[in-house]
């Protein structure tokens, strides 16, 4: 298998290749050349197993089958329910995914747990190693450092904003006792976190120096990796052969929803999917007007969908395009620019309307989800959940069989959901003592040449 760049300019890569490059180096997004089909399998097979059979294709001359198995069973052991994505029943037609069993209680987990793995054995083949530099606004750096702490290729630097995260997300990550694991707190917003991950990016010789390298969404193996559970949960209700099962998908970088889309186009019996999003509604705006135009952040209960712009949207604006990356490249620039992209209505009619739903929730919508979630299944959701469940209240017909994801464990957003329900969610055993474990962290100034100073001094070529 070949991967591609949506700007067409990037070299055509293989798998390990494309793993190590997240971003093409034309600013684009890789996706396979063509899509494989992969269709459902046994119903009694593990989560891991079919993880293996469903990303075979995608590896296919770079991972023997083998190795893919073990780096697939050694990556879902880490979770604490045994089917990895159970479903639990949630009224007629209606479930809940519960992705949130890993180790950092959020659905990132699911990807970044085999991502470490996948990345320590390119990186041992190789005989290489790199430093994975990012941002995070909570639960994408504490997935992250959870997936590589035992990485021995792998030295990791996450940016966080100083006071800007809840005191459950910071000592995910400030508590983590690896060497090769590095938080920072910066005196700074995301933004700035974000910015200063972007200049070290854009100084090549930094980049080059210290094998600077990603994890964020825009990495192909991420997404391909959220595809499987799309599978599973289909296989789980006994409906490979019944009507399909839509998906509702509370959304920020459109990453999930996206490998939901790629669920459908490998064979899985995908219906509509759903598209939650918080009162940051650049998507759904889209849904109703053809037309995505960019505004700025406002911060809600739902914080891992605070964004301003949906960039793994653009592996679907290629297709779209009919894999013209030229085109993609021009479109995407006029966004840049001009802060608004279009599509015909030709375009809308093929690959939107058929497909996908849309909906915004404002936080009071959330919290009344969250309440009328435990009065009336007696059922803890976190409020990105919420948010879900509010776009298939409003999207989904009585009789659409909809599986709505459940992407964070409801401990991980306490406050919000006593605030609606009056009961505080416990963290599950594991985390029992998070909140006194000794942290580790350094603080830094919003600078880049201090903050320069300490990745070199952290880095894996140091
Ligand atoms: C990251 C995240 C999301 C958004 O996922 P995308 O792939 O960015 O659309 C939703 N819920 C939670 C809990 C998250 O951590």
């Amino acid at each position: 298998m070949k991967y591609v760049s949506t700007r067409g300019e990037a070299p055509t890569l293989g798998f390990n290749d494309t793993l190590l490059a997240g971003l093409a180096s034309d600013g684009g997004l890789y996706v396979p050349e063509s899509w494989p089909q992969v269709g459902h399998g046994d119903v009694r097979s593990t989560f891991a197993q079919r993880a293996a059979e469903i990303m075979a294709p995608f590896v296919a001359g770079e991972i023997p089958e083998t190795t893919l198995a073990s780096l697939c069973r050694d990556a879902y052991s880490t979770f604490r329910d045994p089917l990895v994505a159970p479903l639990r029943e949630v009224g007629e037609n209606r479930w809940l995914l519960e992705l949130f069993h890993g180790p950092t209680l959020a659905f990132k987990d699911v990807a970044l747990q085999f991502m470490g793995r996948v990345f320590d054995h390119v990186l041992q083949e190789r005989g290489r190693r790199i430093t994975v530099v990012g941002a995070t606004s909570g639960d994408t750096g504490s997935a992250a450092i959870d997936g590589v702490k035992a990485c021995r290729n792998v030295e990791m630097v996450i940016l966080f904003p100083k006071g800007r995260i809840s005191e459950v997300q910071r000592r995910q990550m400030t508590t983590v006792d690896s060497p090769n694991v590095h938080a920072v707190a910066i005196d700074g917003t995301f933004d700035d976190c974000q910015d200063l991950v972007k200049a070290m990016f854009n100084d090549s010789a930094f980049r080059e120096r210290h094998q600077l390298s990603a994890v964020n969404s825009i990495n192909w193996a991420r997404v391909m990796a959220q595809v499987v559970y799309y599978f599973t949960a289909i296989e789980q209700l006994h409906a490979v052969d019944s009507p399909p099962v839509s998906f509702s998908v509370p959304t920020g970088n459109f990453g999930n929803v996206l490998s939901g889309w790629i669920a459908r186009r490998l064979g899985a019996n995908v219906g509509h999917l759903i598209v939650g999003s918080n009162s940051n509604d650049i998507l759904t705006r889209f849904f109703e007007t053809q037309t995505m135009t960019a505004t700025s952040v406002v911060p809600t209960l739902s914080p891992s969908m605070d964004i301003q712009v949906s960039s793994n949207f653009e592996r679907l604006l290629f297709e779209m395009n009919s894999r013209d990356g030229k085109a993609t490249a021009r479109q995407i620039a006029g966004f840049r620019t001009g802060g608004k992209l279009s599509v015909t209505s030709e375009q809308f009619g093929t690959w939107i309307r058929p497909s996908f739903r849309g909906q915004r929730c404002s936080d009071g919508d959330t919290l009344a989800m969250i309440t009328h979630m435990y009065r009336t299944y007696g059922v803890l959701v976190d409020p990105h959940t919420a948010v879900g469940l509010v776009a298939t209240q409003s999207c989904a017909d009585p009789d659409e069989p909809v599986v709505t994801l459940a992407t964070a464990h409801p401990a991980k957003f306490a406050d919000a959901v006593e605030q609606a329900t009056g009961v505080r969610p416990t963290l599950p055993e594991h985390l029992g003592d998070l909140l006194s474990r000794p942290e580790r962290s350094t603080e830094l100034p919003n600078d880049l040449a201090a903050v320069q100073r300490f990745v070199a001094s952290a880095s894996a070529t140091r």
